[in-house]
């Protein structure tokens, strides 16, 4: 894994390739590639000793010409200034590219939650709420979760809100548990997402997913439901890792069990039905058919790009490859489905939760399904559509193109004021 390269960085080199494809002058895209606004605040927070310990958080509202800020808030020891901005940004084109109505925002606290207590995530948490209550709201800005964060944090930092605000608006947050506003079929959102580029993607390259291999890297909420819903398809899900190791059986690896094994001892290490233990790197390069990176950014780089043998990459992290790893895997014609497409279940179906909560009124987990269905194939037929005519080098510029187009077309409606 590369540290070097800086995510933000990587964010402006994806918008200046795609620019090549756009005739916008440099003012236009100088807009595009700077968040609005940076919240960079430090908690101070009491813990169970009774020591006070400082997090630094930050939220990055990067561009609201399509509706308002959206995105997820992590917890995490790499955790910088410059990955949310760069994340925040990646929603914006996310946003764009499934065409929801929605702009982009990101938010984290650099700290590793497994060191602390229940109570002490709760009070950093509320914490972080009350800092982040004047510049969130269900028409400005609206968190959610990611790495690291789930049902829990999301009910917490609602509940921190409406008693602050002395109001109800569940809307000011998606990624509830169900009973506190959340939409059905919100967990398994983003791995469903992956699951469905998938499955295009292989129809529209003309190949069989039935039977396929497949390796996936990482096995959080994102990487474990792509792993099962892929396997429903008829695939053969060979490898799976998560931060100790990978584990590998080259006659299939249960997703479903290998997740209750993860859940039930805290890592894969050890899983029974494995033939053989291998690191992550071994993973990123495995001789598969699809491979599924779904962990942090910048998992593989230039170097491991020469080494990568799979024939397709669906990326279900957010950057999981830096700018070079994406020219050497464009050089040596390996289809690479990009993150704002791939795992934009997950935002998709907060936007569903959204609407939900504004309207009090819920749907059935197989209207929310099939509704995701809809949005994710048209924005893949979008995808191709733009990748045809452009003559764009791979898809993730070609989407990029739609995007950024979107973007700028809302903003041109705006205007520049003052
Ligand atoms: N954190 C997820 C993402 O990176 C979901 C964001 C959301 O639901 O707003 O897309």
């Amino acid at each position: 894994m590369s540290t070097e390269v800086n995510p933000f960085e990587s964010l402006q080199e994806q918008i200046d390739d795609a620019a090549d494809y756009l005739e916008y002058s440099t003012d236009v895209l100088e807009r595009l590639k700077h968040p609005e606004r940076v919240l960079e605040t430090n908690l101070s927070v009491e813990l169970d000793d009774g020591s006070v310990e400082v997090f630094s958080a930050y939220r990055s509202q990067f561009n609201g010409d399509r509706g308002p800020y959206k995105g997820g808030i992590r917890y995490h020891p790499q955790v910088t200034r410059d990955e949310v901005k760069a994340l925040s940004g990646w929603m914006v084109y996310k946003c764009a590219a499934v065409n929801i109505p929605y702009g982009g925002g990101k938010g984290g606290i650099q700290i590793d939650p497994r060191q602390y207590s229940a109570d002490e995530i709760e009070r950093i948490t509320r914490s972080f709420a009350t800092e982040l209550r004047p510049i969130i709201g269900e028409d400005r800005d609206i968190p959610a979760p990611d790495v690291n964060t789930g049902q829990r944090e999301m009910n917490w930092i609602k509940d921190t809100y409406e008693t602050l605000e002395n109001t109800t608006e569940p809307g000011v947050i998606t990624g509830k548990a169900p009973e506190s506003g959340g939409s059905a079929g919100r967990v398994e959102a983003t791995g469903r997402s992956v699951m469905l580029t998938a499955r295009e993607a292989f129809d529209y390259l003309g190949k069989d997913i039935e039977d396929a291999t497949v390796a996936v890297q990482g096995y959080g909420n994102a990487g474990s439901v792509a792993a099962k819903l892929i396997e429903d398809l008829g695939a053969n899900i060979v490898a799976v890792s998560d931060s100790s190791g990978a584990v590998y059986n080259p006659d299939g690896i249960d997703a479903r069990d290998a997740k209750a094994f993860k859940s039930e001892t805290g890592s894969l290490t050890g899983y029974e039905d494995a033939t053989e233990e291998l690191t992550n790197e071994d993973l990123l390069t495995m001789d598969v058919d699809l491979l599924v990176p779904a962990a942090l950014e910048n998992a593989i780089d230039a170097d491991l790009a020469e080494d990568v043998q799979a024939d397709m990459v669906v990326e279900a992290a957010n950057g999981p490859l830096t700018p070079n790893a994406d020219d050497v895997l464009t050089e040596r014609d390996v289809a690479v489905f990009p993150d704002i497409l791939a795992n934009a279940g997950g935002v998709t179906v907060s936007y569903f939760e959204w609407v939900q909560n504004r309207q009090r009124f819920y749907w059935s987990e197989e209207r929310v399904n099939d509704e995701l269905e809809t949005i994710i194939t048209n924005a893949f037929d979008d995808l191709v559509e733009t990748y045809e005519e452009t003559g764009a080098p791979n898809f993730r510029t070609a989407m990029y193109v739609v995007a950024i187009q979107r973007v700028v077309a809302a903003a041109e409606d705006g205007g520049i004021w003052p």
